[in-house]
Parts: C-alpha cells; structure tokens; sequence
C-alpha cells in the first residue's frame, strides 16, 4: 500500500445512496466501501455520508453517537434533521435523518416515500451540513443519479455562502437510472428548477424517450462536477470484506495455498440447500474415485442487465433435461426430500428460530440428472453429465419476482442467519446444519459469501456491464467465472480455451446474448471442470491469487482527485 506524502493528504467525503455492508442493493455499496479503505489505508481522511435508512442495522454501527441536530431545505420547510456519526467496518460515517418519512421502510430503495424527492432532500441536507458545520473537505465525491443534484447545489448556491474549499467527482456506476424529475421537484430542494431546463445544463436530449419538459439530475451532475469517472477506472474488490481467509460468514476459511477448506464450504452448502454432496463413487473398478458435481452460482439483481432470460434460460433447460429423465428426477427429488426432513428434525431439535424451520419452494436447482439412488443410506452418484446450480437474487420489479417465483419449485433463494452457526471443522463433521430462518426471494449477504465459497463457477450473464464485481469476489473465492463479453467482464475475465491468451486464461467466455452462446461457454466449463480436474485445481489456484483488490485502481482515483483539488 501506497502511504501519500503528508502534502497530498486529503480529506475526501463520499455522498452515496449506499454503503456495504448496512445498505447494500449491488456494486455501488461495495465500490464506496472499498475505495473509502484504500484510500484511508494511503492515509488520507475518508467520511462516508448516507440516508440513516430505517433498514441499516444499528448493531453494525461502532460508536454510533448523535452529533448535532439542525435544520435542512425541503419544498418551503426547514426539516429538523439529526446527524449521526459512526463507525462501520472501519470506516467513519455520517448518516442523515430527517425527522419526516424519508428513508423509512424495510428496504433501502422502494420505500413509500419519493424517492427522487428524498434523495434532493438528502443531496442539500448534505452541504447543509457541511455548512452548519465548517466542514470543508478536498474533494466531495458523489455517485449516481441520487446525489446528481449535489454539484448544482454546491456551486450555485453553497459555494457562495462558505464552501469555497471543496471540488467534486461524480462516478457514474451505471447509466440505466439518470434520475428524471420535472422543475418543479428540483425546485423543492431550494434551487429554481426552470432555471436548468436547458442542454448546457439539466436537460439530457440524448436519452431514449427524452421528454423536453423533464431534467435529468444525472446530466445535471455530469456538467456540474469537477470531475466524472464513467469509464477507464476499473473498480476493485474490498479485500478485507472479502477474504476466504478470514470470513467470518464461511464455515471453514481457504486460500490459494490451502484450499481444502473451500470443499467444506461446498459440502456444506450443499447439505444446507438439500444438494447432493460430492462423494465416493460406490464402484468395485474404482473404489477411490469422487464424484465432483459442479456447482454453478449466480448472485445478482435480477434486473434485465444481467441476462435474465439467460439465467431463466439455464433454469427452463434443467427443467428440460429434468424431462428427458424422469426416473433420475424422482430419485432426485426424493433425495432432496430425505435431505430435507434430515435438515428439520436437526432443525427443531437444535434451532433457536422459534419454529420457523419449514422450506418454502426449493432453493437450488439441479442441472441434470446425476443421482442414481440412495444406497443403504448413502447417496451414489454414477452419471457425471449434470450439475447444481443455486440462484441467489432480489428483484425490484413485481413482474420478474412473479416470473422466478413461478420458477421457485427449481429456483432455491434463502435467507440464513449464520451468527451462530455450529461450523464443522472438518468434511466428517457435517452433520450439523445452519439454521434456516425463511427462504425468500432475497438479498442476504451473508449467503453470498457462503455461496461464493462453495461454487466451482460463477456465472455472470449481463446484457451490459460497467465493471461487475461478482466475477472478481468468485475469483477471490475460487470460483471460476462464466461471463458475458461485455464491459468491465471483458477486461477481467479471459478465456480458457483462447491459446492466443494462454497466460491470463481464468475463466469461460461467451460473445452473444442467445442461449446458443451461452450453453456453449457452460458446457466447455462443465466438461472442464469433469475431465480435467488437476488443470482445474490449477487454475482455481491462479484465480485466487489475480489481484483485483482496491491497491490497483484506488490510485487512479487518488489522480483524479488531485487533479481537481483546490490548492490553497
Ligand atoms: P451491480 O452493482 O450492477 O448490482 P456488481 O457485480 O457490480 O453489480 O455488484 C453486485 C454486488 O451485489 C456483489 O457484491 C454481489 O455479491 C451482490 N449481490 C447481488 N445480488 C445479491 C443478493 N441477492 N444477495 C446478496 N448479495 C447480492
């Protein structure tokens, strides 16, 4: 790690609608976190600024305290305001809560309130703040579309009361969402919104369906800021969140140079999710052999981007492949259910979760038919084509939510609750099970990191991509990646089977967006993995070690910042 020279320190605030891990929806959360470490780590003087949702976990929040109380602009009402200070995985914060209904709910997005209107209110409370306060940081650095209005606010009005000290970056994580709002919203969080209805300034002729009379806080943002990364700075991975050998979510740690632990994390998994476990394969000719099922993750929003149909597409062709096998299938399921009734009763006896022990719907699918019986009591596995796939995603859309829950006898989404967990200490040692609270269509982090460990692959279809972090986190886990072409996937991930990149092959690749392509890179990956697997241990190694951590990119930040700063 780079530590600055004391001239170059610098104080830099994020303003963000997210933060890993108290309010985390996708990448933004994980991008503020990391890059807010790395650059303490360099030494400067890092605040993260964020909504006090109702949702955030309190109890993750160190030296949580009250800081002061003031009053903040909202549509011809001063709001009385409480500004909280913390301390969040080592990372000072500053959370804002207003006293109205903003940001409560049970969710970070799509609680009852406007949302647009909330975030305008957050964007001023923000250099409100800072004002009440003399505080005057080098750089405010502001994300997406929610703290778009912040830069408009700073120079045409804050600037000329006392911030004179600080310059801005926006990052513009992904352009879907611009933040489309009409005059009279923007003019609620005190500025004259007809007064940015032109191209110069709010007005974004450019977008798809541009409607003249509404603005775009996103270009508003864009023309205001000091700086905008968009493209060029690849993100990086929080390496302390993100840390097989330290993570408290698994329930055995690994790395690249002893990865057994990574078995126990898949077994595990697997048992907990009802799979079958790899295992010794019940043959005279071959008595030591194992059978290695592949199991195939994928962790994501579900929003269009992220190839929905190519994720329903590898559910609909289990469910084919389920057709084409019908004996295998019932074998398969009564496994499951055997495995599931072993699960309750452990459940009930040792639960602490008041009952709430049953499954609803299936919270992972099984990619073909690999099960042959159950053998006085063992599971043997003698047909090696098939696979496990466990899909874990939260939709935002009441249509995709009905369309996967239609999926959810294959589909397998949960929530558990690991604090307490009694994690085994060896493969042997697997007769203990997680608790399992519910199983939802959900956001659970915890699991994430679970699955991450356990999975052979990881897949990571997107339509489009500015960077993505799910293939990097299954690196750092083992996982080899399956990934679309497209964005910053491109740029990390590089093909098995291209001999013109030999040495940085890490991972399957696909160009189109048809399920053709797609089969195509899934089958090479489970061929792969089935009939080479000393090449594959191998290369689980190699994926292991690929620096993508903040140490690389979070320098090209420090540039950009300094670039702009304000000298004085
Ligand atoms: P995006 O920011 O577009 O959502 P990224 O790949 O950049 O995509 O980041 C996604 C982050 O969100 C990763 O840390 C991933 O593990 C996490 N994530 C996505 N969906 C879920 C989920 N349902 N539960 C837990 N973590 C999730």
């Amino acid at each position: 790690v780079n530590i600055e020279k004391d001239s170059d320190l610098m104080h830099i605030v994020h303003i963000t609608a997210e933060m890993a891990p108290i309010a985390k929806v996708g990448g933004l959360g994980d991008v503020v976190t990391g890059l807010a470490r790395a650059c303490l780590s360099r030494g400067h003087t890092v605040d993260i600024m964020l909504p006090f949702y109702e949702c955030i976990p309190k109890q993750q929040i160190n030296e949580l305290e009250l800081m002061t109380t003031y009053n903040s602009y909202h549509d011809g009402s001063w709001v009385p305001t409480n500004v909280y200070r913390g301390v969040v995985s080592g990372i000072p914060v500053i959370l804002i809560e207003p006293s109205n209904h903003f940001f409560k709910g049970q969710f970070v997005y799509g609680g009852s309130y406007n949302e647009l209107e909330a975030y305008l209110f957050f964007s001023r409370a923000c250099l409100e703040w800072m004002q009440v306060t003399g505080t005057q940081p080098d750089i405010i650095h502001v994300h997406e579309w929610q703290t778009g209005a912040l830069p408009l606010l700073y120079w045409d009005m804050y600037h000329h009361l006392s911030l004179k000290k600080p310059r801005l970056v926006l990052t513009i994580h992904n352009m879907e969402h611009y933040g489309e709002c009409s005059k009279e919203q923007l003019s609620m969080c005190g500025l004259d919104g007809s007064g940015y209805a032109t191209i110069d300034k709010a007005i974004d002729d450019r977008t798809i369906g541009h409607n003249p009379e509404r603005l775009s806080l996103l270009k508003g943002g864009i023309v205001y800021s000091n700086s905008v990364v968009y493209h060029g700075i690849l993100n990086g991975i929080d390496t302390a969140m993100w840390n097989p050998a330290k993570d408290v979510f698994l329930p055995s740690k690994f790395h690249a140079q002893e990865a057994e632990g990574k078995k126990i994390c898949k077994r595990y998994v697997q048992r907990g999710l009802g799979l079958a476990p790899d295992c010794s394969r019940v043959s005279k000719d071959e008595p030591d052999s194992v059978n290695r099922v592949p199991l195939v993750v994928c962790i994501t929003r579900l929003v269009a981007q992220k190839g929905l149909h190519l994720i329903t597409h590898a559910i609909k062709q289990v469910e084919e492949l389920n057709e084409a096998s019908r004996r295998d299938v019932m074998t398969s399921r009564t496994m499951i259910a055997l495995e599931r009734s072993a699960f309750s009763s452990t459940f009930q006896r040792g639960g602490r979760g008041g009952g709430r022990g049953s499954f609803r719907g299936r919270t992972a699918i099984n990619v073909g038919n690999y099960i042959d019986g159950l053998h006085g009591g063992e599971i043997a596995q003698v047909d090696m084509e098939g696979g496990q796939m466990v899909v874990l995603g939260k939709a935002s859309d009441g249509r995709v939510e009905r369309e996967f829950e239609g999926l959810s006898n294959l589909v397998i989404l949960m929530e558990l609750y690991t604090a307490s967990f009694p994690f085994p200490s060896s493969l042997n040692d697997l007769n203990c099970f997680p608790e399992i609270i519910e199983m939802l269509l959900t956001f659970c982090e915890e699991l994430s990191h679970m699955l991450y460990a356990a999975a052979d692959m990881v897949l990571v279809p997107s339509i489009y991509e500015p960077c993505g972090l799910a293939q990097m986190i299954g690196m750092r886990y083992g996982a080899i990646p399956i990934v679309r072409k497209t964005g910053g996937l491109a740029d990390t991930v590089f093909d098995m089977d291209d001999q013109s990149n030999s040495d940085m092959a890490n991972g399957f690749v696909f160009e189109g967006i048809d399920e053709g392509s797609f089969n195509w890179a899934l089958d090479r990956a489970c061929r792969h993995f089935r009939e080479k697997p000393d090449e594959w241990n191998d290369i689980v190694r190699k994926v292991m070690e690929i620096d993508n951590s903040w140490n690389n990119t979070a320098g090209k930040y420090i540039d950009v910042y300094n670039s702009i700063r304000a000298r004085c």
